[in-house]
């Protein structure tokens, strides 16, 4: 390993570690952006004097642009796309619960989650506290809460059988002992928050593994982490951005939406007009008409970076032989004619010139016939903009799970693909 590596992942281990929600995904890649010189530019703000590096926040998604000196109105875009969201368990409103003398909180299961992984886990929780006054964010880093699975005894075939969980009655975490109280949550997330109970109108809070990123394997080779899909990506094209030169005559751009594990239907998800607004506010600011700005989007490309599966050991067979990634052998490139991934033969060939410069190996992904294949907001942006798209992830294990597995080589070499990338590759 060499220095610069070893900064890279010691970056990223810092990142995942710093962001058990969606909302603290977002904070550490502006914590990045700001290191860098990006400004923030407010949604309501009138696009006059707009940054050549600056960034809009919505929500739990940002978006962030780096105009080259050279561009002009119909200069191309080079956009990167990823989501700061991952599925987990969030609090519900009225958090109180429990019975048989446990005190639980009430959960709502977001997302695909792999809910067996989320069993005998120390929680910690995370998020967005709205108040009377504004917002904040909490971060609790300690064990509060776990979901705790059954014991053999008591479910003598759940080897044989597989563990069934039903999302309402079977992962409802116990935080406490004794009588649940109406309140209760409030009083403590205030404490935490260092507010009073009244100040609190409402939060959007995850439950998190506390367990902190490592590298794992005798010879150093992986990355045991929650959230790699997707906060590596986030972090991937957030570092991307900071470190690429001018992007001369093209502006560089990265979007981390969130809500992608639920559809991206929303103010702040892929489907939503954030991206939109924020490219035809930059092209107005810069003296576009609107024939310019849809020649713009005609010369521009996206990169669409989720992660990928890569090929699992255990079961070789869920897996398309010829099309089968490995960890640590480069990002893969994504690709489905049935267009649950956005890749089309052109822009795998775009996207294939940028690793060469950027001397990145990778690899393809090909999902099998019989396997249903997942999707990501390449074809969402795709078709919300009909700018030409490519999918693109780092191979991962044991994705959706509440502790996912990756190659410590793979991130970086997604970060430095995607510096090409932004650098006119
Ligand atoms: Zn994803």
């Amino acid at each position: 390993m060499n220095t610069q590596h070893d900064n890279n992942l010691n970056d990223l281990m810092a990142y995942l570690d710093s962001s058990p929600s969606p909302w603290h995904a977002t904070a550490s890649a502006i914590a990045r952006l700001v290191a860098a010189g990006f400004v923030e530019v407010a949604a309501t703000d009138a696009f006059n004097d707009v940054p050549a590096k600056g960034y809009m926040q919505r929500g739990a998604a940002v978006v962030a642009w780096h105009h080259g000196s050279q561009a002009g109105p119909t200069s191309p875009l080079r956009i990167v796309g990823a989501h700061t969201d991952s599925p987990c368990l969030k609090v519900k409103p009225h958090a109180d619960a429990g019975g048989c003398g446990w005190k639980q909180l009430a959960v709502e299961v977001y997302g695909g989650t792999l809910l067996n992984s989320w069993l005998d886990r120390d929680l910690g929780i995370a998020g967005r506290v709205e108040l009377r006054d504004g917002w904040t964010t909490v971060s609790v880093n300690e064990p509060i809460a776990r979901v705790p699975q059954l014991a053999i005894h008591l479910d003598r075939d759940v080897n044989e059988r597989g563990v069934i969980l039903d999302k309402q009655a079977h992962m409802t975490p116990v935080w406490g002992v004794g009588a649940a109280r109406d309140g209760e949550f409030r009083e403590w997330l205030a404490g935490r928050a260092d507010v009073t109970p009244a100040d609190i109108l409402g939060w959007d809070l995850s439950l998190f593994d506390v367990t902190t990123a490592a590298v794992l394997g005798a010879d150093a080779s992986l990355l045991a982490a929650g959230r790699l899909d997707n906060q590596a990506s986030c972090w991937a094209a957030t570092v991307a951005l900071c470190h690429a030169g001018d992007p001369g005559a093209a502006t560089a751009v990265i979007a981390l939406f969130d809500h992608e594990e639920v559809g991206s239907q929303s103010a702040s998800g892929a489907a939503g007009p954030l991206l939109e607004h924020v490219i035809e506010r930059l092209a107005l600011a810069h003296g576009a008409d609107r024939s310019q700005y849809l020649a713009q989007l005609a010369t521009s490309s996206c990169v669409s970076a989720d992660n990928a599966h890569s090929v699992h050991p255990n079961y070789p067979e869920r897996h398309e032989a010829g099309h089968r990634p490995v960890v640590n052998q480069g990002p893969a490139i994504k690709l489905n004619n049935n267009q649950r991934y956005a890749t089309s033969a052109a822009s795998a060939a775009m996207v294939q010139r940028v690793f060469e410069v950027a001397g990145v190996p990778w690899q393809v992904f090909v999902s099998r016939n019989n396997m249903p294949c997942g999707t990501t907001i390449g074809p969402i942006t795709a078709t919300r903009l009909g700018i030409d798209t490519v999918d693109v992830g780092i191979p991962q294990l044991s994705m959706h799970s509440a502790r996912e597995l990756c190659g410590t080589q793979d991130p970086p070499w997604l970060a430095q693909a995607l510096t090409a990338y932004f650098e006119g590759a």
